[in-house]
Parts: C-alpha cells; structure tokens; sequence
C-alpha cells in the first residue's frame, strides 16, 4: 500500500495543476464565504461568542473524565449501552460483535468521519456486510469508489455532470440528469434500504454529559432515519466531542451551522438519549455507544496539542486554506484533511506520526485557518509545534538534515563563501535546485560575492 507522503506528492502535484480543479473548488468556496458572511450576521458579538465557545471546550478538556462518567452514567440510566474503545481495532471489533448478535447482513450509515477514520466500511465489507451509505455526498463517493473530499462536503469535487455520468453507468439514470433528478433518485433508492437494515451506525456531533445524549447535525434528514428506523443503532463517537450541558448547545449549534455551511442552523438537529422508551412510538430497540479514543486521551495530555481537541468538524479552516483550495482533500490520505487535518492526523492512531509528518509542512503559515475557526483553536501555531515535534524526536529526513549542515559551515567559513561561481552554481544545480523543487526557481550565484564586491570599493 502507498505511504501517505507517496499519495500526497502524487495527488498534489496533479490537482494542483488542473485547471478544472481549480475552478471548481474555487466556485464552491466562493458561494460557501458568501453564505458564511451571511451567516455570521445571526451573532450580535460574534468575538464573544467564539471565545466562550473556546472557553466552554476548554473546561471540557479539563475535566474530560469526569464529564466521560457523568454521560455514560446518564445515558446508561435510559437503556442506552456504552463501549470504550481504546483503538481502530477495537472499536471494529465492538461494532462486528454486535452485527453478528443481531445477524445483520446490512448496515445504513449517515455521514461520520469517525467512521472513516476506524476504515469501517472497508473492515466490514471483509466481513461480507454490506454497507450503504445514506448522506447524499457519501453515497456518490461511495458509488465512485472514493474516499470523502472534505469533511463537511464530501462530493465537493465532483461537478452536476460528472455525478450524472456516474449515475448513469451505475444506475441507468438519464445522462443529463438534473440534481433534482438525481437526488429524487437516491431517496427513492434509499428509502428501501432504510427500511430493510438490520443496523443505523451514525457519528456524533457533540456528547451531552448532562442528558446523556448524543447530538446529531445533517441537512438531509438521512442521519434522523439511519438512526430511528432500524432496530438498532450504534453511534462511533470520539471523546473529545463532549460538551458539558444540552444548554451549551445554543451555542454550538449556530455556532457549527455559521462555519459550516453558512446557515443560520442546519436543517435537523436530533438529541438521541437511548433506545425507544416505553410508551415512545418509535425509535431503535437498542442504542450504542462507542466511545473512541485512538490516540486523543495522549493528544490531552499533551498541553499544547490539547487545543486540537476543541475542534468541531466545521471544515472552515479547509475553506479557508490557500493550500487545501490547491490540492484537495484527496492529496491528505487522511480521513482528516484541511489545516486541522495537518494537525490531528500524526497524532491519532490511523498511522504512525512519520506518515503524517509531511502534512505540517503544507502549509504558508498564513494563519488564515486560526482566523476562521469557530472555537479560536491556533491551528498555525499547532502545525509549528507539529514540525518542532519532529524535529526533536530526529524524524526529518536525512537529506534535509545534510542540506543544513552544508549551509551552515558553509555560511560560518569565508573561503566557501568566496568560492567561485562557477563551482557553486554547480552545486546549486545539481543539489538545491532538487531539493528547493522543479518548478521554484533558485536565482544564479553572482559572480562575485557581497563581501568581494565589499573589498574591491564596489560597494
Ligand atoms: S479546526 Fe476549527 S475551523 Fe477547522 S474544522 Fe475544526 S472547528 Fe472548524
């Protein structure tokens, strides 16, 4: 399998360079900034908000493990079942041990990154369970054979034409389609599935401590049905998306919505808090919960990288990245990708931190990322801490290592300095230019040096 520098040099270099790519991630991230600035127009103080939102995270870092207790304590009181899982496999495992207690063939999941980042679907189609995704963007990457673009919006890199090309060798749809049509398609499509799963898996949004609930966030209502209409449900939350209380939500929300998609709220915001109770008309049998950690508990107890934690999933800080609008979010390898992505993905346990390590260097540090983030997180600052981690723990390669040794005897020794022109621009050919890159051009060493010139008067 490629290693994840591998993929990013080779997808980068080709998105970077298409022009088609280009245009249309350019004309989605400019009606996304417009809605954006409509959005932010629901908040009287808008600075306020994102520090107390900041704030509120930040108390719940502080007291993770208990606010961890209090939900299962909460959610347990309603029927519900809690799962710790430690790691990717573990969390597998927990999910197959209950598809085969309930003898499931087929599962109906909404949209989770968590989900991709545990390699659900790949882990259970080995199992021979079929797996269908219900959010819109997914099913059409998932009928591509793709993995999400952007966290928020996976199919974002596909255009109106290329999902009806797509539909159409898949399905037999019309070859001009509309998105009408389409989407007309897909619910009918779905809507046999929904009723005939053995199991809903979901993500999560936020944990409440309080109530013991998990929230879920959509704008299709595919998430509402994945996780009411089958007689049960399992949600793979990661630890970290606890807030403290259901009254914190009417920040959050607005808070995600604004960010996110540049709505006021999204359009269905659910509280699940269990299992259908008695006298309630629907809902699943039974409800899980699966609380992963995968590397956040050391993420926590690192107390510069604990800010990562406070994320929200809104995908601002990719919209707003010059880097992310080059490449996309398929260069990553990482179920997380964007500036946050850059800075999660060494740590969690998806792969080790050296195949991530690449990620914090793809970036200007431009901080246009921390500028646009709902909960203030100095995402610019964390991919500068990323890049000191390497480089104490010695993990930069070799060459670049060798590259600075040269520089600097040669900047500390008068005789390299002055050496002729000819033999350093030599060097600069066959050694800096490769390792500056093709396309970034070195200028020429001149034929005298600042300090010749200094000595002959010229200066
Ligand atoms: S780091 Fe901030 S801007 Fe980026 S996805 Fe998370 S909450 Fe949104």
């Amino acid at each position: 399998m490629k290693k994840p520098l591998a993929t990013f040099l080779e997808k980068s270099e080709e998105k970077a360079f298409s022009k088609e790519h280009r245009k249309r991630i350019n004309t989605n991230m400019v009606k996304y900034h417009e809605k954006v600035a409509s959005g932010k127009k629901q908040f009287k103080d808008l600075k306020a908000a994102r520090e107390t939102a900041k704030n509120i995270k930040a108390f719940t870092m502080q007291k993770l493990p208990e606010l961890l207790e209090e939900f299962e304590k909460n959610f347990k009181a309603r029927g519900g079942k809690v799962i710790w899982a430690e790691n990717i496999e573990q969390a597998q495992n927990a999910i197959l041990k209950i598809l085969r207690q309930k003898a499931a063939k087929a599962v109906v999941k909404s949209k989770s990154m968590i989900t991709e980042e545990i390699a659900l679907n790949p882990f259970l189609k080995e199992q021979k369970i079929e797996v269908i995704e219900t959010d819109l963007g997914e099913f059409i990457v998932q009928t591509k054979g793709e993995a999400p673009y952007h966290i928020v919006t996976p199919a974002m890199h596909l255009s109106k034409e290329d999902v009806a090309d797509l539909f159409n060798k898949k399905y037999g749809t019309a070859k001009d389609a509309s998105p009408e049509q389409l989407t007309a398609f897909v619910r009918r499509h779905l809507r046999k599935r929904f009723a005939s799963a053995d199991v809903g898996i979901s993500g999560g949004n936020f944990l409440l401590a309080d109530t013991g609930s998990v929230v879920l966030v959509e704008n299709e209502g595919n998430a509402r049905l994945t996780t009411t209409m089958p007689r049960t449900h399992i949600a793979v939350v990661g630890i970290e998306k606890m807030i403290p209380s259901i009254e914190d939500l009417d920040l959050f929300l607005p808070l995600l919505a604004t960010y996110g998609t540049g709505q006021n709220l999204t359009a269905y915001n659910t509280i699940l808090s269990g299992p259908r109770q008695a006298g309630e008309p629907d809902g699943p049998e039974d409800m899980y919960v699966i609380l992963l950690d995968n590397g956040r508990s050391e993420i926590l107890a690192d107390e510069h990288m604990r800010e990562s934690l406070y994320c929200i999933r809104c995908g601002s800080c990719l919209n707003n990245c010059p880097v992310y609008k080059n490449i996309g979010g398929h260069s990553y390898d990482s179920p997380y990708s964007g500036p946050i992505g850059a800075v999660v993905s060494p740590h969690l346990h998806i792969n080790s931190f050296e195949d991530y390590a690449h990620l914090s260097h793809a970036s200007p540090l431009c901080g246009s990322c921390t500028e646009n983030c709902p909960v203030n997180i100095n995402i610019h600052q964390l991919l500068l801490y990323n890049r000191s981690y390497e480089e104490a723990e010695n993990l930069r390669p070799s060459s670049e290592k060798w590259m600075w040794q040269i520089w600097k005897k040669a900047m500390l020794n008068r005789k390299l300095m002055n050496a002729p022109a000819f033999s350093k621009n030599v060097f600069r050919k066959l050694y800096l230019e490769k390792q500056w890159g093709e396309r970034r051009v070195l200028p020429k060493f001149p034929r005298n040096s600042f300090n010749q010139l200094w000595e002959k008067g010229k200066i």
